[in-house]
C-alpha cells in the first residue's frame, strides 16, 4: 500500500463546503491502546464514541488514512433511512421472514437513534426530519413497489404510508410519480458535517484520533497482551483489540479482501433553486426521494435548496483501484434524468459532481464479523448505499461486543454471519461486471424511463 496524501476538498461538495480543516497530527513512534480502530468514517467514529460512552476507562485510538469523513461518509446522499440490503423482498428471500423482521427493527432503531442523537445533542449537520419517499415512475416499477409494500406488511414494518398518484401530484409538480412509499421517521443531513461533528463528539469523550495515518500492515503476536501491531508510515500502534472500520476500502486489506467489493456511485448537484423555481416543482415536504429501479436514482434538497441527485449506474473496479468516483457519462445521465422528472427546471446550472465507494457483499446485505477464533478483531462492511443510519447503530453494537456486553443488539443474526466470498481477480472483476451488466439490462428493458 503506497501513501499519497489526497485533497479531501475535491472529493465532494460536502467536504469542500467544510472549508479548511486543521487535521489532527499523524501517529508517530510507538503507542499502546486497548482498542485500535482503522478508519475514521461513521463506523469507526461511532464505535470509538460508544466504547468511551459505555466505559470511559477503556483507551481507544482511531487511525484514519486521510481526514475523518474522507471516504463514503463525507460524500454520500445524506439520507437517514431504514433500508437493509437491496430491497425488503431480497432480504426476505435471503434470510427468511424472522430475520427480515429483525433487520428491519435494527434499521428502524438506527434511524430513530441517529435522529434523536443529532437533535438532542444539537449537532451541526443541517438535519431535516423531512421523511423518505420511494416512488415508482412507470408500470413495471409500480408492480415492484406494490410487491415490496406487501412484503413490508407481511414483515410488520412500522411507519409506512402508501401515497397514491393524487397525493403525489399534490406534493410534487411532476406527472412522473405513480405510487409512493413514505416514511416520516427518516430525514436528510449534511454528511460531511455529521462526520466531522461525530469526530469532535468522540474526541470530547476521550477517543484519540490520528489523521493522515494510513495503516500499512497489521500483524498479530502471542507474547504480549497488546497482540495487534499496526504500522503506519511514521508510527506503530499496539492494541489489545482491533476494529476494521474500512467498509469499501476493506479491499486494501488481505484479511478482508474476499468479503466485499467496492462499487462507485456518483452524484451531480445544481445551483441553489430560486423561490420561484421551488414553487414550480413543489416538493415542499422536502423528503429524500428514491425510485424503484435496480440502480436507483436518489435525490434530495440541501439547506440552500440545491438538488443533489445520484445513482443510475455504478463503477466496478479491478484489484485495489479506489479511484473510480468520476464518470462523465453517468454525470450527464443524472442531469438528463432530473430534467425528465422536473422539465420546469430546464436551463438550471449544475455546479458540482463527484462520487464515492460503497461496499458490496455478494448478497448485498451488511455484516459485522470477527477475524479468527478469539473475537478480539472485528469488522463491519457491506452497507451498500444505506449506511448513514446503520453505521451509527453498528458502531454502538460493535462497542457492546468489544466490551463483552449483552444487549438486544449483540445477538443479531448478521453478527458473525456467513459471508459468501468473492473469488480472487480476475474472476472478481468478471463477476462484479456481470452483476452490474444484468442490473443495467433489467433497468434498460424494464424499470428504466424512456428518454
Ligand atoms: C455517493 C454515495 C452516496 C451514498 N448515499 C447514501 C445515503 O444517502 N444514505 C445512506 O444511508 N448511505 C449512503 N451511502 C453509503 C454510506 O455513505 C456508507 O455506508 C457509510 O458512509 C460507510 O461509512 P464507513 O465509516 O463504514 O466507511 P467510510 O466512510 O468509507 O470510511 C472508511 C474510512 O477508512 C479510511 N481508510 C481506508 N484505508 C485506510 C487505511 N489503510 N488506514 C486507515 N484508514 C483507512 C478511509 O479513508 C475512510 O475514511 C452513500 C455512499 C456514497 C459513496
Amino acid at each position: 500500500m503506497g501513501y499519497v496524501k489526497r485533497d479531501y476538498r475535491k472529493r465532494s461538495y460536502w467536504l469542500e463546503s467544510l472549508g479548511d480543516i486543521v487535521p489532527n497530527p499523524s501517529l508517530k513512534g510507538d503507542v499502546k491502546t486497548d482498542v485500535a480502530i482503522i478508519g475514521g468514517g461513521y463506523t469507526g467514529l461511532s464505535t470509538g464514541y460508544h466504547v468511551k460512552m459505555y466505559d470511559s476507562g477503556t483507551d481507544v485510538v482511531v487511525l484514519e488514512a486521510e481526514i475523518c469523513g474522507y471516504g463514503a461518509s463525507g460524500r454520500n446522499g445524506g439520507f437517514n433511512m431504514t433500508l437493509f440490503g437491496l430491497t425488503p423482498s431480497i432480504t426476505k428471500l435471503r434470510f427468511g421472514v424472522e430475520r427480515g423482521k429483525q433487520a428491519r427493527k435494527f434499521m428502524e432503531e438506527a434511524v430513530d437513534y441517529l435522529r434523536e442523537f443529532i437533535l438532542s445533542h444539537d449537532v451541526d449537520c443541517d438535519y431535516e426530519s423531512s421523511g423518505y419517499l420511494l416512488v415508482a415512475t412507470n408500470e413495471a416499477q409500480v408492480k415492484r413497489l406494490e410487491h415490496e409494500i406487501e412484503v413490508a406488511r407481511e414483515m410488520e414494518f412500522d411507519g409506512i404510508e402508501v401515497w397514491d398518484r393524487e397525493k403525489l401530484s399534490k406534493e410534487f409538480h411532476t406527472d412522473k410519480f405513480l405510487l409512493g412509499w413514505f416514511e416520516k421517521r427518516c430525514g436528510i443531513l449534511h454528511p460531511a458535517k455529521w462526520a466531522r461533528s461525530l469526530k469532535s463528539i468522540a474526541e470530547s469523550k476521550g477517543v484519540r484520533i490520528f489523521e493522515y495515518s494510513p495503516v500499512l500492515e497489521v500483524s498479530k503476536r502471542k507474547e504480549s497482551p497488546y497482540k495487534f501491531v499496526i504500522k503506519t508510515p511514521e508510527g506503530k500502534l499496539m492494541s489489545k483489540k482491533l476494529v476494521f472500520a474500512t467498509n469499501a476500502y476493506s479491499v486494501l486489506f488481505p484479511e478482508l479482501y474476499k468479503y466485499q467489493t467496492p462499487a462507485f456511485t456518483r452524484i451531480v448537484m445544481t445551483e441553489p433553486l430560486t423561490d420561484e423555481q421551488m414553487e414550480r416543482i413543489g416538493w415542499s415536504n422536502r423528503a429524500g426521494i428514491e425510485d424503484s429501479r435496480d440502480f436507483i436514482h436518489y435525490y434530495r434538497l440541501t439547506k440552500d435548496n440545491r438538488i443533489v441527485i445520484g445513482g443510475r449506474d455504478v463503477g466496478v473496479t479491478y484489484g485495489r483501484d479506489m479511484e473510480k468516483d468520476r464518470d462523465e457519462k453517468n454525470f450527464e445521465e443524472l442531469k438528463r434524468y432530473l430534467l425528465w422528472v422536473f422539465p420546469q427546471l430546464q436551463g438550471i446550472r449544475f455546479t458540482h459532481q463527484w462520487g464515492g465507494p460503497v461496499s458490496i457483499t455478494l448478497d448485498m446485505a451488511p455484516a459485522i464479523g470477527f477475524l479468527g477464533k478469539d473475537r478480539d478483531a472485528m469488522f463491519a462492511l457491506g452497507y451498500i448505499g444505506h449506511g448513514v443510519s446503520a453505521t451509527f447503530n453498528t458502531g454502538r453494537t460493535m462497542a457492546e461486543l468489544l466490551l463483552e456486553m449483552d444487549t438486544p443488539r449483540t445477538g443479531l443474526f448478521f453478527i458473525g454471519r456467513k459471508i459468501i466470498p468473492f473469488p480472487p481477480e480476475p474472476f472478481r472483476f468478471v463477476l462484479s461486471h456481470a452483476i452490474r451488466g444484468y442490473m443495467r439490462l433489467e433497468d434498460r428493458l424494464k424499470y428504466g424511463e424512456k428518454f
